[in-house]
């Protein structure tokens, strides 16, 4: 059984929405704090083209830490396990995702997976070409295919705005260059960075995008492969253990769905074999996750029994 009704899945975004009061949204880049709490939208994408929407669905959200899967996608695509792996680890951390503290403990230095900033950031880096807008087209090509949508773009607003006050990420960076992972400019790296997490798009294109990850790299709707199985299951396994942030367990355990979030209050969701979700809820939790997106998500797997465990 499914949610294939508007109404239906209006009638559990109204009841998640009341967890609004419990959030608040992301302070640390300015221009995410101009968000309305309220808001919440979803789109449900399932492999034969039906959609079920819920909430301004139009409304554009910035991906934040959801690139990271796309990005970590891309240059597993470009180098392969072995290379990418050698810079970034497949360990979950419960701290932070901005935390700087478990970069010291590990010898030699590599970031412990790639959905923390520090092992984004070394993904980012590894995204290769002459300049910053020809990296950044490289990930955008590979995002619009996803989504089907080739309209999608980034933010300069959010982009700009991150850029401006993203000192814990270049700190993150300068670590990372004096121990070898990164070897560019940390400047030039950054405003890659903060236009990749500044990338916008619709709850529709987010659920376009987490159907290929829930049919393992294919699109059902044109037949293309869009990544290679191995690499669609990498990227699921990453989100389940590490794709929202040191909450990942009780997600887990509580809705069993592999989804990845990020602080402008966007889900990606992807349930495998059965559809792709995406969610915009800005109120976020004080680990970072939409506490409406979450709420949501729980009320749909209790009801439609999407856990995968
Ligand atoms: N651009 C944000 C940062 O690096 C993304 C963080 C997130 O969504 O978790 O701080």
């Amino acid at each position: 059984m499914m949610c294939k009704s508007a109404e239906e899945l209006q009638r559990f975004v109204d009841e998640a929405k009341d967890y609004a009061k419990f959030g608040k949204v992301a302070g640390y880049i300015p221009a995410l704090g101009k968000a309305d709490p309220n808001d919440l939208s979803v789109a449900i994408y399932y492999p034969d083209g039906t959609v079920v929407c819920a909430g301004d669905s139009k409304r554009k959200v910035t991906l934040q830490s959801i690139s990271k899967i796309i990005s970590l996608a891309l240059v597993l695509m470009e180098y392969g396990e072995k290379v990418v792996f050698q810079k970034v680890g497949m360990e979950p951390t419960g701290d932070p995702f901005n935390s700087i503290a478990k970069l010291e403990e590990t010898a030699p230095v590599k970031p412990l997976n790639p959905m923390i900033n520090a092992g984004a950031l070394a993904v980012t880096h590894m995204i290769d070409g002459h300049s910053t807008i020809e990296r950044l087209n490289k990930l955008l090509t590979f995002i619009r295919r996803l989504a089907g949508n080739p309209t999608i773009s980034y933010s300069k607003e959010v982009a700009q705005s991150e850029f401006e006050t993203a000192f814990l990420n270049r700190s993150l960076c300068y670590f990372l260059k004096q121990h070898g992972i990164i070897d560019e400019d940390v400047e030039e790296l950054m405003d890659l960075y903060t236009k990749q997490c500044a990338i916008e798009m619709t709850c529709l294109d987010l659920a376009r995008i987490g159907l290929v990850f829930a049919m393992d790299g294919l699109d059902p709707l044109t037949g293309d492969r869009m990544m290679p199985l191995h690499i669609a299951r990498i990227c699921k396994t990453f989100m389940v253990t590490c794709g929202m942030y040191n909450a990942s367990g009780e997600f887990a355990i509580k809705i069993g769905i592999p989804a990845k979030s990020g602080v402008s209050g966007g889900i990606l969701g992807a349930v495998p074999g059965r559809f792709g979700i995406g969610i915009f809820g800005p109120a976020l939790d004080e680990k970072g996750n939409s506490v409406t997106g979450i709420k949501l998500l729980e009320l749909l797997s209790k009801t439609y029994s999407l856990s995968i465990f």
